[in-house]
């Protein structure tokens, strides 16, 4: 593994990831991107693919410390949670320790935004203490999307969804420390939330505009950079595959001609870089860290 703490500036926001796990292998995720496919866009070496056309990923959360907020986006799979992924299950990492290492504190962060609620955006919004799961940021508000909860609320009977359900968003709601929030909302001076819907119907992507800069972390509305090349590779997770491929090429489109800085939610290090758009599609060059 690369650097699990990494820091980027963009205008007065200092952006920092803390690594929970990257690697790589095959990406059932996304059925298109097999070797043989992916050794088709050398341009995704060494960052997004390795020599044999195994894809490289990361489940990652992104730190945003504004003059006024300390933010945390999306929580990863978290500890002791029982999954039905067996490398998500049970997971023992020392990701609480790395974020403290990173310099915060749980009780440092004031927000924790989820970008949508799957069980790998959701999962370090509570720990075990003494058998009963408990918020992990005492001190924050936690921001769930009204469209998404609504949505995901439903999923109940799905066992699949019940296992994060019940660990990982109920006893955030039970503590009074949930603020449900719209698909647009304006979380402060230089931080919005963005929708970018299909992969789920409230998914939002964030958007961070600062002196003059952009950044934008995504989400899910792509799981890796062959998806820039590949407009239509579906991801098998997708609640509307359509609408998710119309929110992609809209977006990677938005961040060409904007300039953003983009952090990808699950693009293995360095995370971040720029899209550039190439004919009728896009390729992403890597911008490193501070
Ligand atoms: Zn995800």
């Amino acid at each position: 593994m690369k650097n699990k703490i990494s820091t980027w500036q963009v205008g007065n926001v200092k952006i920092t990831r803390i690594i929970e796990g990257e690697r790589a292998g095959p990406m059932f995720v996304v059925p298109d991107a097999v070797p043989e496919n992916i050794l088709k866009m050398p341009w995704l070496q060494p960052y997004f693919s390795d020599s044999e056309g195994n894809t490289i990923v990361s489940v990652h959360a992104l730190i945003l410390e504004t003059p006024e907020k300390c933010i945390i986006v999306d929580t990863c799979l978290g500890n002791d949670k029982e999954r039905h992924i067996p490398s998500w299950n049970m997971l023992q990492t020392k990701f609480l320790e790395d974020l403290e290492l990173a310099g915060y504190k749980t009780d440092d962060i004031d927000t924790v935004l989820c970008t949508h609620l799957h069980t790998d955006h959701v999962g370090w919004n509570t720990v075990l203490v003494n058998d009963k799961w408990e918020p992990t940021f005492k001190k924050a508000d936690y921001l769930f999307g009204r469209e998404e909860w609504n949505y995901t609320e439903k999923q109940l009977g799905n066992p699949l969804y019940a296992e994060f359900i019940n660990d990982s968003i109920i006893p955030i709601i039970e503590s009074g420390l949930v603020r449900f929030v719209e698909i647009d909302e304006k979380i402060c001076e230089e931080i919005t939330l963005e929708p970018t819907l299909g992969h789920t119907p409230g998914h939002v992507s964030i958007m961070i505009n600062s002196e003059g800069k952009k950044a934008a972390i995504t989400g899910d509305f792509l799981h890796h950079p062959c998806q820039m090349e590949k407009l239509d590779w579906i991801s098998s997770a997708d609640w509307d595959p359509e609408l998710a491929k119309e929110t992609r090429r809209r977006k990677l489109s938005d961040y060409a001609n904007e300039k953003t800085l983009v952090f990808g939610t699950h693009f293995a290090s360095p995370s971040a870089g720029y899209v550039i758009k190439k004919d009728n599609h896009f390729i992403f060059e890597v911008h490193h860290p501070l």
